[in-house]
């Protein structure tokens, strides 16, 4: 160390997540978990945006003013935050949505951690003997985008959209290698020649209806995922178990896409493991 170093920097890292509405977001547990663990001097708060792009353009400035280092972004601004800042990741940039953004001196950076956050999630369940022909998304919105994409990165040769709203679903196939539609009517028999299937619908969800779809033909050695994690056992990871499939929950994506905020803005060391996981679950189950 040379003779003239000062004491090591110990003002507090800011970030923050932003969305509408943003009450029950889990982010701040993650991102507190990882700041305690290493005594890093963190704060990450949330904050209610209301919907629009001046609302995100005005929250956004002020943050950056305030010298926050960064600030993850959820629904409904992930298309606004790619707008506004000044510069993006390709993953962003080919999700045409960012839920991170970057302040820097000169411009912001947008980035989109939930296609590495769901790619990382699904390589660790699958075998290296898995077929990876054809693949089934449930939904169209935000959330499959970042879905679609990493499957494509995995190496699916073929993914089906199958999208309530046909017109969002061909819109995301456009942006896909071996993307394709399919019906909304046609998910259960789709569902049995999938070698994986992803719920990113807002179905099975507390408060929502549930995901009507039938797994009784789908292939023994399917992988079915659902990235709604309240519940954490949705009626369709339910059916999947008992029909002796591999599952794969929507904490998992929640935790692996929180490691590069909390890595570019906050901390060091974002360990992804079985403490922060037993922490989200007690949350969603309301206990301390
Ligand atoms: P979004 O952009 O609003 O998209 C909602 C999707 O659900 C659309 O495809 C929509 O179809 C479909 N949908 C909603 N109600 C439906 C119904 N009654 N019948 C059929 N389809 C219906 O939302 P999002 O950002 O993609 O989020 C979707 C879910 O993913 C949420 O539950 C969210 O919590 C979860 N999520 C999880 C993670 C994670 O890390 N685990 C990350 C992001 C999001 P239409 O296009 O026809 O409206």
């Amino acid at each position: 160390m040379s003779a003239n170093a000062g004491p090591p920097d110990r003002s507090p890292r800011l970030a923050a997540v932003i969305g509408w509405p943003i009450g029950h977001s889990l982010s701040p547990l993650i991102h507190r978990t990882w700041a305690d663990r290493e005594g890093a001097p963190a704060y990450y708060i949330p904050l209610a945006v209301e919907p629009g792009f001046d609302a995100f353009a005005a929250a956004a400035s002020r943050l950056s003013a305030l010298g926050f280092a960064g600030a993850n972004v959820t629904i409904p601004h992930k298309e606004n935050a790619l707008k506004w800042a000044g510069r993006a990741s390709p993953d962003a940039a080919a999700a045409g949505a960012a839920n991170m953004i970057t302040f820097d001196e000169d411009a912001a950076y947008a980035d989109n951690s939930d296609i590495g956050g769901f790619a990382q999630a699904l390589d660790d369940v699958l075998a290296s003997g898995d077929p990876r022909g054809r693949a089934l998304v449930l939904g169209a919105g935000g959330a499959a985008r970042g879905v679609a994409l990493a499957l494509q990165r995995l190496g699916y040769e073929e993914i089906v959209i199958c999208n309530r709203t046909a017109a969002r679903a061909e819109a995301l196939a456009r942006r896909i290698h071996g993307g394709r539609v399919a019906p909304w009517e046609m998910r259960s028999d789709l569902a049995a020649r999938a070698d994986v299937l992803v719920n990113a619908t807002a179905l099975g969800m507390t408060g929502q209806a549930r995901l009507d779809i039938d797994l009784a033909a789908a292939p023994g050695h399917a992988i079915v995922s659902d990235i709604v994690y309240d519940p954490l056992v949705t009626p369709l990871l339910a059916e999947a178990a008992a029909r002796g499939l591999r599952t794969l929950d929507g904490l998992v994506m929640l935790m692996n896409q929180a490691a590069p905020g909390y890595r570019a803005w906050l901390g060091e060391v974002a360990q992804v493991d079985g403490d922060l996981r037993r922490r989200l679950e007690n949350a969603l189950r309301g206990s301390p």
